[in-house]
């Protein structure tokens, strides 16, 4: 049996650790807002190359006050447009309608799966304020095109960084520091994973941080003054603690990840699977391993190898613009066409891959997939 993903060998490759860490905090008496969430926003934020860090509830909240902080410091209003990738995980684009702000889908490249910077420029229009970037799978989806196209508009770059923990654009500046504000997910499955829920916000810029840090806190900066309507949505001490010990890990987990996607790109080699462009190491930390699988066999894949006992997972079955809760959305008219985000949903299917697979369960999963 070789899992999709084994989130018990996760944490038992640094079981002990991670396990001194909640017991400490146990033995604190101090749970919420304490020096756990100190040290790990100071780590967390030396490591991604920010000067600020704010601990949150999970990845969407983390979107959410981003874009919320933006509204409260006058930067974007209700009814403006934010560019986002039409084949992300939903939350980025519930972060984006939940402040009434109206989500711009844009097609990913075919090759690479990311947004297409080329497809960008065309969707702006005077209401456009930011461009929502997602590093979805693990890979870096920066370009210098889409630098450019926001710095001449005025135009916000939010990096979503749930799937790219450690990632690094090709001059060396990791994912989570290259916008204006990332989003941070620490969803117990992503490459920095706590044991419950987790997220965190980073930028260079003050006053979106101290807004964050507030709206995250019932909007409180000061107790018991309220200057927005937040919410509670804080970091708790135990997740910080165990966040600040995987943080140590995350270059080994993520070299591990690489070995393991190397090892898919050397061997796999079947007609009906196509693998998304190789980057080089640095620009792809392997959240997830995707591969697009033609003829209309995806699901008789996924078949094929749970039979043989190997798990397999669709990311994503569904895109955003035809789930039912964006329905009868305005930005999501009927003439709305998006092919290559359709096409992705039908084809793509994720391989096992992660810091606790082995090399002989990857070879395993290649023999399998070869002889589909
Ligand atoms: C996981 C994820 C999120 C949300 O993170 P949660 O912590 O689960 O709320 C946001 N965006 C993307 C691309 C994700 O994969």
């Amino acid at each position: 049996m070789i899992p999709f993903l084994s989130l018990k060998d996760v944490t038992a490759l640094h079981g002990a650790e991670i396990e001194a860490a909640v017991q400490r905090v146990v033995r604190s008496g101090w749970y919420l807002q304490g020096q756990e969430n100190a040290a790990f926003e100071q780590h967390y934020a030396e490591y991604i190359g920010t000067r600020h860090c704010v601990g949150c509830a999970n990845g969407l909240d983390a979107l959410i006050w981003i874009f919320r902080a933006y509204i409260e410091l006058g930067v974007m209003a209700p009814g403006d447009e934010v560019i986002v990738p039409a084949n992300t995980y939903i939350a980025t684009l519930l972060a984006i309608t939940e402040n009434g702000l109206v989500p711009v889908p844009v097609e990913p490249r075919w090759k690479t799966l990311e947004i297409d910077d080329a497809a960008i420029e065309a969707r702006i229009t005077p209401r456009t304020k930011a461009v929502a970037l997602v590093h979805l799978y693990g890979r870096c989806a920066y370009t210098e095109r889409i630098g450019a196209i926001c710095k001449k508009y005025g135009l916000k770059l939010v990096e979503d960084n749930a799937q790219a923990h450690g990632c690094k654009y090709a001059d060396g500046r990791v994912t989570g520091s290259i916008g204006d504000a990332a989003g941070h997910s620490f969803y117990p499955g992503k490459n920095l994973g706590a044991l419950g829920d987790g997220g965190a916000v980073t930028t260079d810029d003050p006053d979106l941080a101290a807004a964050v840090r507030a709206l995250a806190n019932y909007g409180s900066q000061k107790k018991y003054v309220f200057q927005y309507t937040g919410r509670n949505s804080r970091l708790d001490e135990i997740q910080a603690a165990v966040l600040d010990v995987k943080l140590r890990y995350l270059e080994q987990d993520n070299a591990h990840r690489q070995q393991i996607a190397a090892y898919y790109y050397d061997h796999i080699d079947h007609p009906l699977v196509t693998l998304p462009e190789r980057l080089p190491d640095p620009q792809n930390v392997y959240h997830l391993f995707p591969v697009l699988v033609g003829d209309g066999k995806r699901d008789s894949l996924h078949n094929f190898l749970e039979q043989s006992g190997i798990g397999t997972v669709i990311h994503y079955p569904i895109p955003p613009h035809r789930q039912e809760c964006y329905a009868k959305e305005r930005w999501n008219t009927p003439q709305l066409r998006l092919p290559v985000t359709e096409r992705m949903a039908d084809e793509e299917l994720s391989l096992p891959i992660g810091p606790a697979i082995t090399l002989e369960e990857a070879a395993e999963v290649v023999k399998r997939v070869n002889t589909f």
